[in-house]
């Protein structure tokens, strides 16, 4: 994940992860906020000869990339096709606030088959609440502009909605929205989980012995001597969020509307590995690099203890196979808790992502998942209607209460018949 303007933004969201790394960063002090001409070559040059598969996938993030100008992305697809290997194709992935977008830029994105990742919190109030620009007002309005664009100029483009303290209580009013008005391809959603101390604090470098156990007051965001920003969504209500939207895709708009976070339990369920990496037993496969070429384990880990290399010294294929890179990778499964090991929803959560691993189990165990008891709860939700959904379209369910080896062995204990019903 190449971040060529860093963290600077056009706009000024209240609860963005990567705002603050502007003052974290070495960057700041006298380099460019931009990833000059000679470095974005080197790491195009680079990236692409660490990979030896047919499909080469770019993803530019921020910060805001578009800031950059679309002159520059040009020089970016210049450049990519200097050095693309025969028979090899290029893919490029783009997040972005939408703010920039206009005629020129959609007709580019299109032209040249980006897959353009839109965040957009929901309706106009929800969204506005916290994704304003500098002057404080909302940017709604200029997203659903760019909405229209992307549509009229048919760029493929998935929508990413934060799930924080106010939309995490509107799950409905959400998903409506970004289905019937946005017309979402693919809807991710992502829980913002942000302890007071993100902006300086690694994740994992606080003392195990401080953490608090789960259901702990001081771990709800909003509450008065909460350890969290009020921001964020608590446990319970990220299980509500996702649980609510479920229902209604289960019953109106299964294989219709995508959504992430559901295709990826219908694919888990089955048997096959979880596609996401929050939800999946492995780390370290998205390492993200600063303008400045310094290279990080992961974009939720740009701070100084995570640093790799740097691709002006260093080799991307290097860096990505290095011993401390596999190990951060293969920590997400080591360092599960005794918890989530007998956990029967380990298949499908792998303890999520260990940025968010900061309480105590309620047996005083360290290192469990803040959002544990809102994914147990989703998980236990959904089980049952995973399972009827694979049965009923002839797939085999692999895992779960439900699963083909639990109804066999419940048939051969109660007589043949047992048939849970969805
Ligand atoms: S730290 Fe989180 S975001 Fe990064 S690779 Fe691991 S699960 Fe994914
Ligand atoms: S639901 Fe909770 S206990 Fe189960 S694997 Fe996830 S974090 Fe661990």
């Amino acid at each position: 994940m190449a971040k060529p303007i860093g963290a600077v933004c056009n706009i000024d969201c209240n609860y963005c992860y990567y705002l603050s790394k502007q003052d974290l960063l070495e960057y700041k002090k006298g380099c460019s906020p931009e990833m000059d001409e000679v470095m974005l070559e080197q790491y195009i040059k680079n990236y692409m000869e660490g990979q030896n598969t047919p499909e080469i996938i770019f993803s530019w993030q921020g910060g805001e990339p578009t800031m950059l100008g679309l002159d520059y992305f040009k020089k970016i697809v210049e450049l990519q096709t200097k050095y693309q290997p025969s028979g090899v194709k290029i893919s490029n992935d783009l997040q972005t606030n939408g703010t920039l977008l206009d005629e020129k830029w959609s007709a580019f994105l299109a032209e040249h088959n980006f897959l353009v990742g839109l965040s957009i919190d929901g309706p106009q109030m929800l969204h506005d609440a916290y994704r304003t620009n500098r002057a404080g007002r909302g940017t709604h309005k200029q997203v659903m502009k760019a909405v229209e664009l992307l549509h009229k100029h048919n760029v493929s483009f998935a929508t990413l909605t934060c799930v924080n303290n106010l939309t995490s209580k509107n799950p409905l009013e959400v998903y409506r929205f970004l289905r019937d008005e946005v017309r979402s391809p693919q809807m991710q959603f992502i829980p913002i989980v942000e302890q007071k101390t993100f902006r300086t604090d690694a994740p994992q470098t606080g003392s195990s012995s401080q953490q608090l156990r789960q259901g702990d007051k001081r771990l709800i965001p909003g509450n008065s001597n909460s350890i969290m920003e009020p921001w964020c969504v608590s446990d319970e209500a990220w299980g509500n969020f996702l649980i609510a939207i479920f229902d209604e895709w289960v019953q109106k708009d299964i294989g219709k509307v995508f959504v992430q976070y559901f295709e990826a339990s219908v694919e888990t369920w089955m048997g096959r590995k979880n596609p996401l990496c929050t939800l999946g037993s492995l780390c370290g496969k998205g390492l993200a690099m600063e303008p400045n070429g310094d290279v990080f384990s992961c974009d939720h880990y740009v701070y100084p203890e995570y640093k790799i290399g740097n691709i002006d010294t260093d080799s991307l294929e290097e860096m990505a196979y290095s011993k401390r890179q596999q190990e951060f990778g293969f920590a997400k499964s080591r360092t599960l808790t005794s918890q989530c090991q007998q956990c029967d929803y380990q298949f499908a959560c792998y303890g999520e992502c260990p940025k968010n691993r900061f309480i105590k189990t309620r047996s005083g165990e360290p290192g469990l998942n803040y959002l544990c008891a809102g994914w147990k709860k989703f998980f236990s939700h959904a089980d049952r209607a995973l399972a009827y959904i694979l049965r009923a379209t002839g797939n085999p369910v692999a895992h779960g209460k439900y699963s083909d080896q639990m109804i066999r062995t419940a048939n051969s204990a109660q007589g043949a018949g047992f048939n849970p019903k969805f």
